[in-house]
């Protein structure tokens, strides 16, 4: 797993060159943002020891594999004295709930219930809960209120430039296929926009400083399909 500083609160923590995950500083300890696919639990707790300071909670940007994939270890590993947060409708979509329409993306069964299901507004420490429904039915972003960082899982990546999911990109092809309804994703992304973020900080590709630009930019190119 490699680590990466990318802000004084936040360390980006990369698997297997595609798949990120974050740990972000609160007064009491770390957030972990997303667990990577499974069998990472071990790596993501020796990132958290090195960072020096105890995983307090782990919140959830969306239900897919490549995100939720270590839960399940990681609550068997720290039981109900982790707490977990996750977006409420993927949530229940985890949970066995079947949305309408076709599901694309890989849900994967997942033992863990949530100790709190986020909605619009929520905060998470420093984090302000972003509604960002549109890569996954109930995706949700991170507003780090201290400095407007943005973590917004898959509704961008970040590979050779910042692409909104709903955009087929040949580099990331993955992302698009993956995406439940590309209009929202891109109206989502225009509600991220409008945020003025000072840093983006995506599920899979670096992170984008200064990202006003790269945003509308992939904003107008997945408007034009
Ligand atoms: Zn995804």
């Amino acid at each position: 797993m490699k680590t990466r500083r990318v802000t004084d609160q936040i360390t980006q923590l990369t698997r297997m060159h595609f798949v990120n995950a974050f740990l972000v500083r609160e007064e009491d300890g770390l957030t972990l943002v997303d667990t990577t696919m499974g069998g990472a639990a071990d790596s993501l707790v020796a990132a958290a020891n090195a960072a020096g300071a105890p995983i307090r909670r782990i919140a959830l940007t969306h239900g897919h594999g490549d995100h939720v994939g270590s839960l399940d270890a990681l609550r068997e590993r720290f039981g109900a004295e982790v707490e977990v947060l996750m977006p409420d409708l993927d949530a229940r979509i985890l949970g066995g709930e079947k949305p309408d329409g076709k599901l694309p993306g890989s849900w994967p069964s997942v033992t863990t219930v949530p100790d709190l299901r986020l909605a619009a507004g929520d905060r998470v420490g420093s984090l302000e809960v972003i509604p960002t429904p549109g890569h996954s039915p109930g995706h949700i972003s991170y507003l780090d209120t201290r400095d407007r960082s943005l973590i917004v899982g898959d509704v961008f990546t970040a590979y050779g430039g910042v692409q909104v999911t709903s955009h087929f990109h040949l580099r990331f092809p993955f992302a698009a296929m993956a995406t439940w309804d590309k209009e929202r994703d891109v109206q989502s992304a225009r509600e991220l926009a409008a945020l003025s973020p000072s840093l983006l900080l995506v599920g899979h590709g670096p992170a984008t400083s200064n990202p006003g630009s790269a945003i509308d930019r992939a904003i107008r190119s997945a408007e034009r399909g």
